[in-house]
């Protein structure tokens, strides 16, 4: 089958752009002007007007099946009032009719601007049902509120005690429905565990708005210690009966020796992989937490709480065992790491698993967004593969100089200097903690300010990214980490056919304008997956 796609702005590498380009199944063989393929042979010509064409977007760490499960769970992060909350659940009741129980996430009173400003109770859920359990966790994840059938479901009373964790009592001495702490795991056990065909959903589901949004490959950890075969063998039914084109690297996170044993001893050797929309990926451990809750692993303690460095939920040895385990069966690894602290720990182990001083397993770091310059200096030398968030500068600029004070911050999320350094950076969301909308992304990696626009001029503006460069770090940058960029993220000959058409041209916009982007048309392997209605 040949496709050929002439009258188009094609971003080929910067500064060169071409019109015109022959698709033979599934691969680019040629591109150039329109008149060099006046006399080719094709099935299919799309014309596309002139519009602008980037290779297709890689998110180089999220959570995919996850993203589908926020999807259909209730968003109450923009209530503004605890009435708010309560039409926000009927109108989702009554738009899905068959929910056996109504999860929900984000509330905060803080925010709420008319009615009463307290936290809700299971006065205020029951006005929602009081047929079907309930659970609304606070935005911070620490506090739940579940209805009076969550509460019957669990059989608590005024007499139950939870270690670690607290269930409030209201005026009348029984419990209000406001769970803390610890005791907000029990309100989760209301929640029926989710089926295979569940897990499905909500994959697809995400899958789907990926692709809508001119995502093409996903690098995605949905594998987190629990229940991991089973949804290892949901993910290789999905491809296997090719029920989706997004290309998906499997991400995974075991914690622990016995968990990537395990992983060494089934799943690396199980069939099913295609190693061309399903193939295999990292393994993703976690060193630390995170900065707004002060999580984060430091050097020094945090400048707006001295005697509080984070913690580190493994140790050295640890750290170093696991990727021993993992490079010995050439295993790539990517790391969380948060805080200046976590990256040394993490940079000091990576230093000890290279081979003839190079990291032929590009192991990795996720988040990598407390720097100093020198931690920079040897994550470049060492050209350790950084996998950025841009989209977290949304919130974190409000809180970075007080976390740890102007100095570190200056050095910190330094997605410009790591790539004229010559570093390998790629960008992801970890959606669902954001949206995987990259245009929202890529709009913060190039003007460095927050989605309302402040602050003026950028946060650290020497790390503003030329749009082509974020391009780059999002495509080619993100296929560095599979092995795969001689196949994808380039819109050359010998390269896949996945790409985005977009609404507008992204090059010549102004940056303010990158994150209001629409994808007209999204093309995986040669093939339409999405057209916008
Ligand atoms: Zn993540």
């Amino acid at each position: 089958m040949n496709t050929l796609i002439t009258n188009g702005k094609i971003y080929v590498e910067k500064g060169l752009f071409h019109e015109a380009m022959l698709i033979q199944d599934g691969i680019i063989v040629q591109t150039g002007s329109n008149s060099d393929f006046e006399s080719a042979s094709f099935e299919n010509h799309i014309d596309l007007g002139g519009k602008t064409v980037i290779p297709g977007l890689n998110d180089s760490h999220l959570h995919l099946s996850y993203v589908g499960t926020t999807m259909r769970s209730c968003k109450l992060n923009q209530a503004r009032s605890i009435e708010e909350i309560i039409e926000i659940g009927k109108n989702h009741l009554a738009a899905n009719p068959d929910t056996a129980a109504l999860y929900g996430r984000g509330w905060n009173q803080d925010y709420f601007v008319t009615g009463e400003k307290r936290m809700i109770n299971r006065h205020d859920l029951d006005q929602i049902s009081t047929d079907i359990p309930i659970v609304f966790v606070r935005v911070c994840g620490h506090m739940a509120t579940g209805n009076s059938k969550a509460i019957e479901i669990l059989g608590v009373d005024e007499n139950t005690a939870v270690e670690g964790g607290v269930i409030q009592l209201g005026d009348d001495e029984h419990p209000d429905g406001i769970f803390c702490e610890s005791a907000t795991a029990l309100l989760d056990t209301v929640i029926p565990e989710k089926t295979d065909l569940d897990i499905e959903k909500d994959f697809l589901t995400a899958a789907d708005y990926a692709i809508s949004m001119g995502l093409t490959s996903v690098q995605s950890c949905d594998i987190q210690n629990v229940d991991a075969q089973r949804i290892f063998n949901v993910i290789r039914n999905i491809y296997s009966d090719s029920k989706t084109r997004l290309r998906f690297s499997h991400q995974f996170n075991f914690q622990d020796i016995s968990g990537l044993e395990d992983y060494i001893n089934t799943e690396l050797n199980s069939d099913g992989y295609d190693e061309k929309f399903l193939s295999r990926g990292a393994l993703k451990l976690f060193i630390d937490g995170s900065l707004g809750a002060r999580t984060a692993f430091m050097l020094s303690d945090y400048h707006d709480e001295p005697g509080t460095r984070g913690v580190s939920v493994l140790s050295q040895e640890q750290l170093d065992d696991i990727l021993s385990l993992a490079s010995q069966h050439n295993i790539r690894v990517v790391t969380h790491a948060i805080g200046d602290g976590a990256v040394e720990m993490l940079i000091n182990a990576y230093e000890k698993q290279m081979n003839g001083g190079e990291n032929t397993l590009r192991h990795g770091i996720v988040h990598c967004q407390i720097t100093s310059a020198q931690q920079l200096e040897r994550i470049a030398a060492l050209k350790i593969p950084v996998l950025y968030q841009p989209i977290f500068l949304d919130y974190d600029i409000q809180i970075v100089e007080d976390r740890v004070g102007e100095h570190l911050a200056s050095t910190s999320y330094a997605f410009n200097t790591l790539y004229q350094l010559g570093t390998p950076v790629s960008f992801g969301t970890d959606s669902p903690v954001e949206d995987l909308n990259p245009w929202e992304n890529l709009y913060c990696a190039v003007t460095r300010q927050r989605l309302d626009g402040t602050p003026e001029g950028g946060f650290c503006p020497e790390e503003r990214m030329d749009i082509s460069d974020a391009i780059d770090c999002y495509t080619t940058g993100s296929a560095f980490n599979e092995f795969r960029e001689d196949f994808k993220g380039r819109l050359m000959a010998g390269y896949a056919a996945d790409l985005a058409v977009l609404d507008r041209d992204i090059f010549e916009i102004e940056p303010a304008h990158i994150k209001d982007v629409r994808v007209d048309m999204t093309m995986i392997n040669g093939e339409v997956v999405y057209t916008r209605q």
